[in-house]
């Protein structure tokens, strides 16, 4: 397995593989990899054969956090990634600095960003402001460093996914997307690097986004009317304030394919939840 660090490195691995007639399979990261990024380097694996090569990328984006969110927090141990990586069958493993990603910061500015418009102003892009824009531009520059065929994203993620589609769809990346299911503790907790934060007492919490979800698959299951999305938000709200440590950030259900809010939830509705437990955000979702 190759460990590249250098994007120059990194595009002639790339140019000379596309040359070779080589198909590129990419999984981006942020590191302190878990069994649900493992999948995503699986579904890569099977998509690119056993003759295409796998790149997985290790990367805290710093663009993508707020200064009040938890960058310097955020949990690495590359040493351990890179031997998961290997286990996993990838090919390389492309792990750049911030001062490769975005030299001269400080004196020069960054100034060319990618800006999604419209999916990306709900949920996550109204708790974080600066959120996609930090995200469509790091996979943007990833996609022009690794030049893959196919990259693998996490349903975990749901409007990540959505607003990266729109990405390639509208600057007509030649990239396809696929989507994976969401990996979850046997407890029904989606595997997050984030869930490091849990201690004790917060982890079994935690759980609450998860059951949440049953509540609102239940209702939805057993009504044979679509239900009122204003009144579910509710009663789902306080559900998860129930838990002493745990407060929703939001509540959202809306049709999957536009992520429109909807107002009469159905099967067939995507909700998607953000709750903090303790001082750890924590976000989930599920098709009704
Ligand atoms: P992150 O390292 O959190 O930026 O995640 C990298 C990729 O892994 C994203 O496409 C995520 O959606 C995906 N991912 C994160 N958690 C899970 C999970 N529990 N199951 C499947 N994919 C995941």
């Amino acid at each position: 397995m190759q460990i590249v660090s250098s994007i120059a490195a990194m595009q002639r691995h790339a140019k000379k593989w596309q040359r070779a007639g080589t198909r590129i399979g990419f999984v981006p990261t942020m590191g302190y990899l878990h069994a649900g990024h493992l999948s995503l380097v699986k579904r890569a694996r099977q998509s690119v054969g056993k003759t295409g090569k796998v790149v997985v990328s290790i990367y805290v984006n710093p663009t993508q956090f707020a200064p009040t969110e938890d960058l310097a927090q955020y949990p690495r141990d590359l040493k351990r990634d890179l031997k998961l990586c290997r286990e996993a069958g990838a090919d390389a493993v492309f792990t750049p600095g911030d001062a490769e990603m975005y030299p001269n910061k400080a004196e020069n500015g960054f100034s060319a960003y990618v800006v999604e418009e419209k999916l990306s102003q709900s949920m996550e892009g109204a708790a974080r402001p600066v959120h996609f824009r930090g995200v469509t531009t790091v996979v943007a520059k990833l996609f022009n460093i690794v030049l893959p065929d196919v990259a693998v994203f996490g349903q975990k993620d749901f409007q990540q996914a959505a607003v990266i589609k729109r990405m390639v769809a509208d600057l007509n990346f030649p990239v396809k997307i696929i989507v994976a299911p969401t990996l979850r503790e046997p407890d029904g907790l989606a595997m997050s690097s984030r869930n490091k934060y849990l201690e004790g007492d917060l982890r079994l919490q935690a759980t609450v986004l998860w059951h949440a979800i049953q509540k609102a698959q239940a209702v939805v299951k057993k009504s044979a009317r679509p239900v009122p999305a204003e009144k579910l938000k509710a009663e789902l709200k306080e559900f998860i304030q129930h838990k002493p440590a745990a407060r929703a950030d939001y509540v959202e259900f809306f049709d999957p394919d536009n992520l429109s809010p909807v107002a009469k939830v159905t099967r067939g509705s995507q909700l998607a939840l953000a709750v903090f437990v303790g001082k750890t955000r924590l976000i989930d979702n599920a098709q009704l």
